[in-house]
């Protein structure tokens, strides 16, 4: 089959690789019907905390499609259903997913698709991925649910709503938005479930701004001075109540903690490659606030968040800028990261 492989920094190549198969009877192969590429994906792309991914790995964790083959032990999802998968890969049923953190799965060594912690699975960017403990990680996608609808609960919605709910945004609050990537982007549609007054969103790309205003929020560009300080200026001296921080580099997470209100919230979801980074210790112990971090459990949203986009009150499917085959990933890549062509969020077609 096709597949985009790493093959150093910033080299992804679309090449054939062998057809995945049924390895343990509680697998399932899926016919991938749409794939995507994530901000998390850049990291390996940049080369960020040394080489996650072997050279030749097919890249890739968000994806869906059709159930093609099923092991014996599969009971819940059949050959022909359309379905989708969290980033990452959990038995559910190991003391961590029986306690609702299933990235943490011992089975697995909190392994995700396309990367190399713990055991390693094969990725999504292809046109066929195998999926273990099918029953557990597989939902079932809707017929009336577009692929751009349903594609995001796997990763990037899930992950947006977490940081939105981690922020714990009371009705009246303001609340800032680091980075309007397609991670940001959703966050703050999910923090206007919770009925904010006020949403900024800090980032420095014009477009991404753009759409950011379109879901509710107030747009302020960082190269115009200090984030934190103007954040703490718009709100009359004492800064947003609750602050998300969508980026994953230690600026942003340091001006979210500076900018956020004393006793307020900083929820952060960017991804930290490094194994340490500058903490405002100070400034957080001082400020009495409640820090919320950490890798999203995405399994645990999915079925829950599913509704929400079916009845209009998500619609993940805006940010969707690119739709192009597996064989122009490489460029999809290269406009995604150097913000080209108005890339927000790039999808695959097998
Ligand atoms: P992205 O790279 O497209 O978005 C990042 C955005 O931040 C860009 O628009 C960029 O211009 C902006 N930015 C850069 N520096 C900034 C700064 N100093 N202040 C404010 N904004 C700044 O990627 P994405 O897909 O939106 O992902 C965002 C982060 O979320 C990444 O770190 C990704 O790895 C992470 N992520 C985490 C999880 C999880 O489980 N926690 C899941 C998915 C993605
Ligand atoms: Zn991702």
């Amino acid at each position: 089959m096709k597949a985009i492989t790493f093959h150093g920094v910033g080299d992804v190549r679309a090449e054939r690789v062998p057809d995945p198969k049924v390895v343990d009877p509680t697998d399932v192969v899926l016919r991938i019907t749409t794939g995507a590429i994530c901000g998390s994906d850049l990291h390996q792309y940049h080369g960020r905390g040394g080489t996650l991914v072997e050279t030749g790995a097919v890249m890739g964790h968000e994806f869906m499609g059709m159930v093609e083959a099923a092991g014996p032990e599969v009971r819940e999802v059949r050959v022909g259903d359309r379905v989708v998968a969290p980033f990452s890969i959990s038995c559910g049923r190991c003391e961590w997913c029986l306690r609702k953190l299933p990235t943490q799965c011992s089975t697995t060594g909190r392994a995700v698709f396309g990367g190399r912690f713990g055991k390693v699975f094969p990725g999504g960017q292809a046109e066929r991925i195998r999926v273990p403990f099918a029953d557990y990680l597989c939902e079932k996608v809707p017929a009336d649910m577009s692929d751009e609808d349903a594609l995001f609960l796997g990763d990037i919605l899930s992950t947006g709503y977490a940081c939105a709910e981690n922020g714990s945004i009371r009705p009246g609050d303001t609340v800032a938005v680091f980075g309007a990537g397609p991670v940001g982007l959703l966050a703050m549609q999910s923090a206007q479930l919770f009925g904010p007054a006020r949403v900024f969103a800090v980032d420095r790309v014009g477009y991404r701004l753009a759409l950011a205003e379109e879901f509710g929020a107030e747009p302020m560009n960082l190269d115009r001075g200090d984030p934190a300080a103007e954040l703490r200026a718009l709100t009359g001296g004492r800064g947003p109540d609750v602050v998300l921080e969508c980026v994953g580099h230690e600026v942003p997470f340091t001006q979210a903690i500076e900018a956020v209100r004393a006793g307020g919230t900083v929820s952060s979801v960017g991804v930290y490659v490094e194994p340490s980074m500058g903490f405002p210790a100070r400034e957080a112990f001082f400020k009495d606030l409640s820090l919320k971090m950490g890798i999203c459990n995405a399994r645990n949203y999915m079925r829950p968040l599913l509704p929400l986009v079916r009845n209009g009150k998500l619609t993940p499917a805006r940010i969707v800028t690119h739709t192009i085959g597996l064989d122009e990933a490489p460029r999809g890549y290269a406009i995604f990261d150097r913000k080209e062509d108005r890339a927000i969020k790039v999808m695959l077609k097998p």
